[in-house]
């Protein structure tokens, strides 16, 4: 029989599986030290466990259930994973560095429901949730590949991450905890399609994580097109739950927009967007899109995006401009999953 890893319990229910086998809940943090702190991946190797400790962790539990099937590293540094899970889904994860940090993006989901028209994982459909476990073993791995050296983490792979809500919550709280990886809460971004409901309860997690929005139009045609999300949750509900998510929080929200050529990078969508965002406490991230061939986007010329940019800043709107990163290995959202799903059917 398969076992689940034990990355999915917090230090509480690890305490009190260990009082079920009555064993001293103490070893809970033994064991999480071996995991976290000291990398070990084999209860074996956890010599101040008893012998009979150590036989039932490894009947009842896993560590690591992920496997990594393709690696790929851009010109760029970006270091792009590919992993099979138990059930022979396939989810990626990043790491992206850029001068002083690196940032681990991981996915929150097998599939995405919310098929956007600018990313890859939305055109294979939704398989499952992934469980705490499975999002902590993508962060453990990178750290891993990283030297042992994460300095952000962003929800940002496959997935809805607010869509998956308890086990991304879950999966935080338990990198953020002085016991396992002691993640700072500032240093974690959930970035949403606009999944209100998700916005709504995040609210009140009293958690000081950053909050990113892909927006990507600055109205509702454009943005439904691009995001299919908009039809149900439209730009006016969901600038009145972000709204409310400030007000609350006191927290900046982040605005993604990717600019894509004769879609919405024109100067007046820089205008409606500004008119959009107006009295926000919020930062617009402008990301010229990486070119989908078939789809026929495109990024538009230096002087559209400057011109775009400044709108902003002329409007009192904070913002930036980031370039895509990985390029030349399909580093975009769902990308890599895509064309091994693909190569497998063709195969
Ligand atoms: S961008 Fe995010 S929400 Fe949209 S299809 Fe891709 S993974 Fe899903």
């Amino acid at each position: 029989m398969q076992t689940k890893s034990i990355l999915n319990l917090d230090l509480k229910e690890l305490e009190k599986a260990l009082s079920g086998w009555t064993q001293r809940p103490f070893h809970a943090k033994q064991i999480y030290s071996w995991i976290y702190q000291k990398g070990i991946r084999d209860f074996e190797k956890m010599s101040d466990l008893s012998a009979d400790l150590r036989k039932k962790l490894a009947e009842n539990f896993s560590i690591l259930d992920l496997e990594v099937i393709k690696r790929l590293e851009s010109s760029d540094g970006t270091k792009k994973l590919l992993f099979k899970l138990r059930d022979a889904n396939t989810i990626e994860a990043a790491n992206i560095p850029t001068e002083k940090r690196i940032t681990a993006c991981v996915s929150t989901q097998a599939g995405c429901k919310f098929a956007c028209g600018f990313c890859a994982s939305g055109a294979l459909g939704f398989k499952r949730n992934l469980e705490a476990g499975e999002i902590i073993q993508q962060i453990l791995i990178l750290r891993e590949e990283a030297g042992d050296r994460i300095n952000n983490l962003v929800l940002m792979g496959i997935g809805e991450p607010l869509d998956n809500y308890d086990n991304v919550l879950k999966a935080i709280r338990i990198v953020n905890s002085p016991w396992s990886l002691n993640i700072g809460a500032r240093k974690i971004t959930i970035s949403s399609a606009g999944f209100i409901p998700g916005i709504k309860r995040l609210v009140d997690e009293k958690l000081q994580i950053e909050l990113s929005i892909s927006l990507h139009a600055p109205d509702d045609k454009t943005r439904s097109i691009l995001m299919p999300i908009n039809k149900k949750y439209p730009l006016k509900d969901l600038i009145a739950a972000v709204r409310g998510y400030i007000k609350k929080t006191n927290r900046q929200v982040t605005f993604e927009y990717i600019l894509i050529e004769g879609v919405n990078s024109d100067i007046i969508h820089a205008q409606a967007l500004s008119k959009l965002l107006k009295g926000l406490i919020c930062k617009v991230n402008l990301i010229p899109c990486n070119p989908i061939p078939e789809l026929g986007f495109i990024p538009p010329g230096k002087l559209a995006i400057l011109l775009f940019k400044n709108e902003l800043i002329k409007s009192g709107i904070n913002c930036t401009l980031r370039m895509p990163r990985g390029r030349d290995i399909q580093a975009a959202c769902g990308q890599l999953r895509l064309e091994q799903n693909l190569s497998e059917f063709n195969a």
